[in-house]
Protein backbone atom coordinates (compact mmCIF):
# COMPACT_ATOMS: atom_id res chain seq x y z
CA UNK A 1 0.00 0.00 0.00
CA UNK A 2 1.46 3.02 -1.10
CA UNK A 3 -0.19 4.89 2.15
CA UNK A 4 1.21 2.30 4.63
CA UNK A 5 2.77 4.54 7.51
CA UNK A 6 4.58 2.12 8.96
CA UNK A 7 7.29 2.91 6.49
CA UNK A 8 8.03 5.91 8.43
CA UNK A 9 7.64 5.22 11.51
CA UNK A 10 9.31 8.18 13.92
CA UNK A 11 7.54 10.62 11.32
CA UNK A 12 4.51 9.20 12.49
CA UNK A 13 5.10 9.11 16.41
CA UNK A 14 6.00 13.06 15.66
CA UNK A 15 3.23 13.57 13.44
CA UNK A 16 0.95 11.64 16.56
CA UNK A 17 2.62 14.71 18.72
CA UNK A 18 2.90 17.60 16.61
CA UNK A 19 -0.71 16.85 15.67
CA UNK A 20 -1.87 17.43 19.30
CA UNK A 21 -0.19 20.75 19.29
CA UNK A 22 -0.70 22.18 15.76
CA UNK A 23 -3.36 22.17 13.59
CA UNK A 24 -2.73 19.87 11.34
CA UNK A 25 0.27 19.03 12.71
CA UNK A 26 1.77 21.33 10.52
CA UNK A 27 2.96 24.59 10.66
CA UNK A 28 1.96 25.54 6.65
CA UNK A 29 -0.73 23.91 4.90
CA UNK A 30 1.08 21.62 1.93
CA UNK A 31 3.76 19.77 4.06
CA UNK A 32 0.40 17.80 5.28
CA UNK A 33 0.15 15.77 2.54
CA UNK A 34 -3.72 15.98 2.81
CA UNK A 35 -4.16 15.93 -1.41
CA UNK A 36 -1.69 12.72 -1.44
CA UNK A 37 -2.89 10.98 2.03
CA UNK A 38 -0.54 9.81 3.85
CA UNK A 39 2.01 9.91 6.79
CA UNK A 40 4.02 13.84 6.35
CA UNK A 41 8.01 13.08 6.55
CA UNK A 42 9.57 14.98 9.00
CA UNK A 43 13.15 15.85 8.05
CA UNK A 44 15.47 16.08 10.35
CA UNK A 45 19.12 16.91 8.07
CA UNK A 46 19.55 18.02 4.41
CA UNK A 47 23.10 17.86 2.33
CA UNK A 48 23.32 18.81 -1.02
CA UNK A 49 20.85 17.26 -3.33
CA UNK A 50 19.27 15.06 -0.12
CA UNK A 51 17.34 15.06 2.80
CA UNK A 52 17.09 12.67 5.38
CA UNK A 53 14.02 11.75 7.45
CA UNK A 54 13.52 10.92 11.16
CA UNK A 55 13.79 7.26 10.06
CA UNK A 56 16.78 7.93 8.96
CA UNK A 57 15.68 7.34 5.04
CA UNK A 58 17.95 9.55 2.51
CA UNK A 59 15.48 11.17 -0.38
CA UNK A 60 16.37 13.30 -3.35
CA UNK A 61 14.97 16.20 -2.72
CA UNK A 62 13.23 17.97 -5.59
CA UNK A 63 11.32 20.73 -3.27
CA UNK A 64 14.38 22.52 -2.03
CA UNK A 65 12.49 24.32 0.87
CA UNK A 66 10.12 25.48 -1.90
CA UNK A 67 13.14 27.56 -3.23
CA UNK A 68 15.43 28.98 -1.12
CA UNK A 69 18.13 25.56 -1.37
CA UNK A 70 19.02 26.86 -4.97
CA UNK A 71 22.73 25.89 -3.68
CA UNK A 72 21.49 22.59 -2.57
CA UNK A 73 21.41 21.44 1.59
CA UNK A 74 23.57 22.88 3.66
CA UNK A 75 26.47 24.75 1.52
CA UNK A 76 29.29 25.23 2.95
CA UNK A 77 29.37 28.96 2.03
CA UNK A 78 26.10 30.05 2.90
CA UNK A 79 26.71 28.06 6.42
CA UNK A 80 29.85 29.69 6.76
CA UNK A 81 28.08 32.98 6.40
CA UNK A 82 25.57 32.29 9.27
CA UNK A 83 28.01 30.89 11.21
CA UNK A 84 30.09 34.20 10.94
CA UNK A 85 27.00 36.28 11.62
CA UNK A 86 25.87 34.41 14.74
CA UNK A 87 29.36 35.32 16.44
CA UNK A 88 28.49 38.73 15.80
CA UNK A 89 25.10 38.99 17.31
CA UNK A 90 21.35 37.66 16.57
CA UNK A 91 19.70 40.97 15.99
CA UNK A 92 19.93 44.67 16.78
CA UNK A 93 17.01 46.61 15.46
CA UNK A 94 18.95 48.78 13.97
CA UNK A 95 20.39 49.47 10.66
CA UNK A 96 23.65 46.88 9.51
CA UNK A 97 25.82 46.20 7.13
CA UNK A 98 24.26 42.74 5.97
CA UNK A 99 21.17 44.28 4.85
CA UNK A 100 23.06 46.86 2.72
CA UNK A 101 24.93 44.50 1.14
CA UNK A 102 21.72 42.25 0.32
CA UNK A 103 19.64 45.33 -0.77
CA UNK A 104 23.04 46.01 -3.13
CA UNK A 105 22.88 42.92 -4.70
CA UNK A 106 19.66 42.93 -5.24
CA UNK A 107 19.55 46.51 -7.19
CA UNK A 108 22.79 45.12 -8.87
CA UNK A 109 20.96 42.09 -10.70
CA UNK A 110 17.44 43.77 -11.32
CA UNK A 111 17.02 46.57 -13.65
CA UNK A 112 13.21 47.46 -12.66
CA UNK A 113 14.44 47.53 -8.57
CA UNK A 114 15.89 51.02 -8.25
CA UNK A 115 14.81 50.96 -4.47
CA UNK A 116 14.13 47.64 -2.31
CA UNK A 117 12.89 46.88 1.27
CA UNK A 118 13.27 43.66 3.30
CA UNK A 119 10.80 42.21 4.93
CA UNK A 120 10.68 38.38 6.42
CA UNK A 121 8.76 36.28 3.92
CA UNK A 122 7.03 36.37 0.19
CA UNK A 123 3.78 37.16 2.18
CA UNK A 124 4.59 40.07 3.42
CA UNK A 125 6.27 41.98 0.48
CA UNK A 126 2.92 40.89 -1.97
CA UNK A 127 1.29 42.87 1.06
CA UNK A 128 3.56 45.82 1.43
CA UNK A 129 3.43 46.03 -2.61
CA UNK A 130 -0.20 46.15 -2.73
CA UNK A 131 -0.64 49.00 -0.18
CA UNK A 132 2.55 51.07 -1.49
CA UNK A 133 0.66 50.75 -4.92
CA UNK A 134 -2.97 52.11 -3.42
CA UNK A 135 -0.81 54.51 -2.32
CA UNK A 136 0.84 55.77 -4.70
CA UNK A 137 -2.16 55.82 -7.12
CA UNK A 138 -4.78 56.84 -4.61
CA UNK A 139 -7.14 54.04 -5.77
CA UNK A 140 -8.72 51.22 -4.24
CA UNK A 141 -9.35 47.96 -6.86
CA UNK A 142 -6.29 45.49 -7.38
CA UNK A 143 -6.05 42.82 -10.10
CA UNK A 144 -4.93 39.07 -9.64
CA UNK A 145 -5.07 36.35 -12.01
CA UNK A 146 -7.27 33.01 -11.02
CA UNK A 147 -4.58 30.38 -9.75
CA UNK A 148 -1.65 32.70 -9.15
CA UNK A 149 -0.63 32.63 -5.34
CA UNK A 150 0.99 35.40 -3.87
CA UNK A 151 0.89 34.02 -0.11
CA UNK A 152 -1.68 34.09 2.31
CA UNK A 153 -2.38 38.47 2.13
CA UNK A 154 -6.03 38.33 2.58
CA UNK A 155 -6.73 40.53 -0.69
CA UNK A 156 -4.53 38.06 -2.66
CA UNK A 157 -6.47 34.71 -1.36
CA UNK A 158 -9.22 35.22 -3.44
CA UNK A 159 -8.50 33.51 -6.48
CA UNK A 160 -12.63 32.54 -7.81
CA UNK A 161 -14.20 33.77 -10.84
CA UNK A 162 -13.93 31.86 -13.86
CA UNK A 163 -13.93 33.52 -17.68
CA UNK A 164 -14.47 37.05 -17.25
CA UNK A 165 -13.49 39.83 -14.87
CA UNK A 166 -15.68 39.19 -11.78
CA UNK A 167 -15.32 40.74 -8.14
CA UNK A 168 -14.09 37.76 -6.28
CA UNK A 169 -15.73 35.81 -3.12
CA UNK A 170 -13.40 35.15 -0.31
CA UNK A 171 -11.40 31.70 -0.97
CA UNK A 172 -10.64 31.16 2.68
CA UNK A 173 -13.09 31.74 5.66
CA UNK A 174 -12.10 34.97 7.44
CA UNK A 175 -11.43 36.95 4.73
CA UNK A 176 -14.38 39.60 4.40
CA UNK A 177 -16.04 40.48 0.89
CA UNK A 178 -15.25 43.89 1.48
CA UNK A 179 -11.69 42.72 0.94
CA UNK A 180 -12.40 40.94 -1.83
CA UNK A 181 -14.98 43.23 -3.31
CA UNK A 182 -11.68 45.46 -4.45
CA UNK A 183 -10.12 42.59 -6.16
CA UNK A 184 -10.47 41.42 -9.80
CA UNK A 185 -10.01 38.15 -10.72
CA UNK A 186 -9.51 37.24 -14.06
CA UNK A 187 -8.60 33.61 -16.30
CA UNK A 188 -4.26 33.93 -16.48
CA UNK A 189 -3.08 34.09 -19.67
CA UNK A 190 -6.66 35.92 -20.89
CA UNK A 191 -5.18 39.26 -21.78
CA UNK A 192 -8.52 40.25 -23.60
CA UNK A 193 -10.23 39.22 -19.97
CA UNK A 194 -7.59 42.26 -18.45
CA UNK A 195 -8.81 44.60 -21.04
CA UNK A 196 -12.43 44.27 -20.21
CA UNK A 197 -11.80 44.76 -16.62
CA UNK A 198 -10.01 48.02 -17.17
CA UNK A 199 -12.59 49.31 -19.73
CA UNK A 200 -15.02 48.53 -16.93
CA UNK A 201 -13.99 50.32 -14.19
CA UNK A 202 -11.25 52.92 -15.95
CA UNK A 203 -9.01 54.76 -13.00
CA UNK A 204 -9.82 52.51 -10.36
CA UNK A 205 -7.47 50.07 -10.11
CA UNK A 206 -4.34 50.34 -8.70
CA UNK A 207 -2.09 47.66 -9.50
CA UNK A 208 -1.95 44.22 -11.67
CA UNK A 209 -0.33 42.07 -9.43
CA UNK A 210 0.75 38.50 -11.84
CA UNK A 211 3.41 36.10 -10.69
CA UNK A 212 5.99 36.55 -13.41
CA UNK A 213 5.64 33.15 -14.70
CA UNK A 214 2.85 31.05 -12.67
CA UNK A 215 4.08 28.41 -10.83
CA UNK A 216 1.59 27.68 -7.67
CA UNK A 217 -0.85 25.93 -10.10
CA UNK A 218 1.51 23.78 -11.43
CA UNK A 219 3.77 25.39 -13.61
CA UNK A 220 2.02 27.77 -16.41
CA UNK A 221 4.32 30.18 -18.68
CA UNK A 222 2.71 33.13 -19.73
CA UNK A 223 2.05 32.98 -23.36
CA UNK A 224 4.29 34.90 -25.54
CA UNK A 225 4.08 39.02 -24.82
CA UNK A 226 1.56 38.07 -22.15
CA UNK A 227 3.30 40.05 -19.13
CA UNK A 228 4.45 43.19 -21.70
CA UNK A 229 0.73 43.55 -22.66
CA UNK A 230 0.07 43.51 -19.02
CA UNK A 231 2.37 46.20 -18.76
CA UNK A 232 1.05 48.59 -21.08
CA UNK A 233 -2.37 48.21 -20.46
CA UNK A 234 -1.77 49.09 -16.92
CA UNK A 235 0.07 52.15 -17.92
CA UNK A 236 -2.21 53.50 -20.31
CA UNK A 237 -4.69 53.33 -17.25
CA UNK A 238 -2.14 54.78 -14.83
CA UNK A 239 -1.92 51.52 -12.74
CA UNK A 240 1.28 49.71 -12.01
CA UNK A 241 2.07 46.48 -12.70
CA UNK A 242 3.22 44.10 -9.76
CA UNK A 243 5.32 41.33 -11.16
CA UNK A 244 6.02 38.75 -7.81
CA UNK A 245 8.68 36.92 -8.78
CA UNK A 246 9.09 34.96 -4.92
CA UNK A 247 9.18 32.03 -6.62
CA UNK A 248 11.37 33.10 -9.87
CA UNK A 249 13.46 35.91 -9.06
CA UNK A 250 16.87 34.79 -9.09
CA UNK A 251 16.26 31.13 -10.18
CA UNK A 252 15.43 31.62 -13.64
CA UNK A 253 18.34 33.39 -14.25
CA UNK A 254 20.49 36.15 -12.40
CA UNK A 255 17.78 38.77 -12.71
CA UNK A 256 14.97 36.14 -12.71
CA UNK A 257 12.13 35.82 -14.92
CA UNK A 258 12.16 39.41 -15.75
CA UNK A 259 15.54 38.38 -17.41
CA UNK A 260 13.92 35.79 -19.90
CA UNK A 261 10.97 37.95 -20.60
CA UNK A 262 10.92 41.83 -19.49
CA UNK A 263 14.26 42.63 -19.84
CA UNK A 264 14.25 41.07 -23.57
CA UNK A 265 10.89 42.45 -24.96
CA UNK A 266 11.41 45.79 -23.14
CA UNK A 267 8.50 45.73 -20.78
CA UNK A 268 9.15 47.07 -17.20
CA UNK A 269 7.23 46.22 -14.22
CA UNK A 270 6.87 49.38 -11.47
CA UNK A 271 6.92 47.05 -8.25
CA UNK A 272 8.62 43.43 -7.77
CA UNK A 273 8.45 41.13 -4.70
CA UNK A 274 10.71 38.64 -3.70
CA UNK A 275 11.29 35.87 -1.52
CA UNK A 276 12.99 32.36 -1.07
CA UNK A 277 16.11 32.27 -2.81
CA UNK A 278 17.31 36.14 -1.31
CA UNK A 279 17.20 34.47 2.08
CA UNK A 280 19.45 30.91 1.49
CA UNK A 281 16.66 29.03 3.63
CA UNK A 282 16.08 31.90 6.46
CA UNK A 283 13.08 34.29 6.46
CA UNK A 284 13.73 37.16 3.74
CA UNK A 285 10.96 38.58 1.45
CA UNK A 286 11.40 42.02 -0.15
CA UNK A 287 9.98 44.68 -2.86
CA UNK A 288 11.08 46.63 -5.01
CA UNK A 289 11.09 48.92 -7.58
CA UNK A 290 10.53 52.41 -9.24
CA UNK A 291 12.35 54.86 -6.87
CA UNK A 292 9.66 57.43 -7.36
CA UNK A 293 7.23 54.93 -5.98
CA UNK A 294 9.37 53.37 -3.39
CA UNK A 295 9.48 56.93 -1.52
CA UNK A 296 6.13 57.11 -0.78
CA UNK A 297 7.06 54.53 2.06
CA UNK A 298 7.51 55.90 5.33
CA UNK A 299 10.14 57.42 6.73
CA UNK A 300 9.90 59.36 3.98
CA UNK A 301 6.15 58.97 2.91
CA UNK A 302 2.96 58.44 3.98
CA UNK A 303 2.91 55.06 3.01
CA UNK A 304 3.60 52.99 6.57
CA UNK A 305 5.40 49.37 6.56
CA UNK A 306 8.10 47.95 9.05
CA UNK A 307 8.93 44.86 10.82
CA UNK A 308 10.98 44.18 13.96
CA UNK A 309 13.03 41.20 12.01
CA UNK A 310 13.34 42.82 8.95
CA UNK A 311 16.98 42.77 8.01
CA UNK A 312 18.19 40.56 10.33
CA UNK A 313 21.81 40.11 10.57
CA UNK A 314 21.60 36.12 10.31
CA UNK A 315 19.07 36.01 7.43
CA UNK A 316 20.87 38.49 4.96
CA UNK A 317 24.37 37.11 5.05
CA UNK A 318 22.40 33.61 4.34
CA UNK A 319 20.60 35.42 1.45
CA UNK A 320 23.80 37.46 0.54
CA UNK A 321 25.96 33.96 0.27
CA UNK A 322 23.53 31.97 -1.41
CA UNK A 323 23.00 34.78 -4.03
CA UNK A 324 26.89 35.13 -4.18
CA UNK A 325 26.31 31.38 -5.20
CA UNK A 326 24.33 31.80 -8.03
CA UNK A 327 26.56 32.50 -10.99
CA UNK A 328 26.17 32.08 -14.71
CA UNK A 329 27.22 27.83 -13.96
CA UNK A 330 24.71 27.79 -11.48
CA UNK A 331 22.20 28.85 -14.03
CA UNK A 332 23.62 26.69 -16.51
CA UNK A 333 23.50 23.85 -14.69
CA UNK A 334 19.92 24.03 -13.32
CA UNK A 335 18.81 24.67 -17.11
CA UNK A 336 20.05 21.69 -18.19
CA UNK A 337 19.36 19.88 -14.89
CA UNK A 338 15.74 20.88 -15.28
CA UNK A 339 15.63 20.25 -19.13
CA UNK A 340 17.01 16.22 -18.20
CA UNK A 341 15.11 15.67 -15.40
CA UNK A 342 11.88 16.60 -16.88
CA UNK A 343 12.56 14.66 -19.72
CA UNK A 344 13.47 11.53 -17.98
CA UNK A 345 10.08 11.91 -16.06
CA UNK A 346 7.90 12.47 -19.46
CA UNK A 347 9.29 9.58 -21.20
CA UNK A 348 9.11 6.83 -18.37
CA UNK A 349 4.90 8.37 -17.93
CA UNK A 350 4.83 8.09 -21.84
CA UNK A 351 5.88 4.65 -21.53
CA UNK A 352 3.96 3.15 -19.12
CA UNK A 353 0.88 4.89 -21.22
CA UNK A 354 0.17 7.66 -18.41
CA UNK A 355 -1.56 11.08 -20.25
CA UNK A 356 0.10 13.95 -19.11
CA UNK A 357 2.06 17.61 -19.82
CA UNK A 358 5.43 18.63 -19.29
CA UNK A 359 5.35 22.11 -18.50
CA UNK A 360 8.27 24.48 -18.25
CA UNK A 361 9.53 28.51 -17.28
CA UNK A 362 12.94 28.47 -17.84
CA UNK A 363 14.20 25.70 -15.46
CA UNK A 364 10.88 25.26 -12.87
CA UNK A 365 9.10 22.78 -14.30
CA UNK A 366 5.94 20.95 -13.37
CA UNK A 367 4.17 17.88 -14.88
CA UNK A 368 -0.08 17.87 -15.63
CA UNK A 369 -1.56 14.54 -14.91
CA UNK A 370 -3.81 15.22 -18.00
CA UNK A 371 -3.80 15.18 -21.88
CA UNK A 372 -3.86 18.94 -22.32
CA UNK A 373 -2.07 22.09 -22.33
CA UNK A 374 -2.84 23.84 -19.44
CA UNK A 375 -2.84 27.87 -19.95
CA UNK A 376 -4.94 29.12 -16.68
CA UNK A 377 -6.28 27.70 -13.25
CA UNK A 378 -9.69 25.76 -15.24
CA UNK A 379 -7.54 23.91 -17.13
CA UNK A 380 -5.08 22.92 -14.52
CA UNK A 381 -7.96 21.65 -12.39
CA UNK A 382 -8.84 19.03 -15.09
CA UNK A 383 -5.83 17.12 -13.79
CA UNK A 384 -6.03 13.36 -12.45
CA UNK A 385 -4.98 14.15 -8.87
CA UNK A 386 -5.38 10.36 -7.77
CA UNK A 387 -2.35 9.57 -10.23
CA UNK A 388 -0.56 11.95 -9.11
CA UNK A 389 -0.73 10.86 -5.60
CA UNK A 390 0.41 7.09 -6.83
CA UNK A 391 3.28 8.44 -9.13
CA UNK A 392 4.37 10.35 -6.01
CA UNK A 393 3.81 7.88 -2.98
CA UNK A 394 6.09 5.38 -5.66
CA UNK A 395 8.86 7.91 -5.53
CA UNK A 396 8.65 8.82 -2.18
CA UNK A 397 9.18 4.99 -1.39
CA UNK A 398 12.18 4.74 -3.91
CA UNK A 399 13.68 7.31 -2.27
CA UNK A 400 12.72 10.76 -4.25
CA UNK A 401 10.98 13.33 -2.25
CA UNK A 402 8.33 15.55 -4.98
CA UNK A 403 6.24 18.38 -4.13
CA UNK A 404 3.29 16.31 -2.25
CA UNK A 405 1.02 18.09 -4.38
CA UNK A 406 0.23 17.92 -8.21
CA UNK A 407 -0.02 22.20 -7.91
CA UNK A 408 3.87 22.00 -7.23
CA UNK A 409 6.78 22.97 -9.45
CA UNK A 410 9.58 21.11 -9.09
CA UNK A 411 12.78 22.55 -7.68
CA UNK A 412 16.27 21.20 -9.17
CA UNK A 413 19.92 22.60 -7.29
CA UNK A 414 23.05 23.12 -7.91
CA UNK A 415 23.97 20.24 -5.95
CA UNK A 416 21.54 17.93 -8.60
CA UNK A 417 24.69 15.75 -10.42
CA UNK A 418 24.38 12.88 -12.08
CA UNK A 419 24.02 10.47 -9.50
CA UNK A 420 21.34 12.27 -8.08
CA UNK A 421 19.55 12.42 -11.38
CA UNK A 422 20.51 8.24 -11.47
CA UNK A 423 18.88 7.88 -8.72
CA UNK A 424 15.34 10.03 -9.67
CA UNK A 425 15.52 7.73 -13.16
CA UNK A 426 15.68 4.04 -11.06
CA UNK A 427 12.50 5.38 -9.37
CA UNK A 428 10.47 6.50 -11.93
CA UNK A 429 9.49 3.73 -14.06
CA UNK A 430 7.68 1.69 -11.03
CA UNK A 431 6.30 5.28 -10.08
CA UNK A 432 4.73 5.83 -13.56
CA UNK A 433 3.00 2.21 -13.54
CA UNK A 434 1.87 3.20 -10.60
CA UNK A 435 0.08 6.15 -12.16
CA UNK A 436 -0.95 4.30 -14.86
CA UNK A 437 -3.18 2.04 -12.49
CA UNK A 438 -5.25 5.26 -11.42
N1 LIG B 1 4.36 34.73 -4.10
C1 LIG B 1 4.69 33.60 -4.75
C2 LIG B 1 4.76 33.62 -6.24
C3 LIG B 1 4.97 32.44 -4.05
O1 LIG B 1 5.31 31.32 -4.73
C4 LIG B 1 4.91 32.45 -2.63
C5 LIG B 1 5.23 31.22 -1.80
N2 LIG B 1 5.21 30.01 -2.43
C6 LIG B 1 4.57 33.64 -2.00
C7 LIG B 1 4.30 34.77 -2.75
C8 LIG B 1 4.48 33.73 -0.50
O2 LIG B 1 5.73 33.64 0.08
P1 LIG B 1 5.89 33.17 1.61
O3 LIG B 1 5.44 31.75 1.68
O4 LIG B 1 7.33 33.38 1.92
O5 LIG B 1 5.00 34.07 2.43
Amino acid sequence: DHFDVTAAPNSAALFARASRVTPGGVNSPVRAFRSVGGTPRFMSSGRGAYITDADGKEYVDLVGSWGPMILGHSHPDVIAAVRAAVDRGLSFGTPGVGEVALGEEIVARVAPVEQVRLVSSGTEATMSAIRLARGFTGRPKILKFAGCYHGHVDALLASAGSGVATFALPDSAGVTRSTTAEVIVVPYNDIEAVRAAFAAEPGVIAAVITEAAAANMGVVPPLDGFNAELASIAHADGALLISDEVMTGFRLSRSGMFGLDGARQGWTPDLMTFGKVIGGGLPVGAFGGRADVMSLLAPLGPVYQAGTLSGNPIATAAGLANLQGCTDDLYRHLDATALALGDLASAALAAAGVPHRLQRAGNLFSIFFGPDEVRNYDDARRQNTTAFAAFFHSMLDAGVYLPPSAYEAWFVSGAHDDTALARIADALPAAAQAAASQ
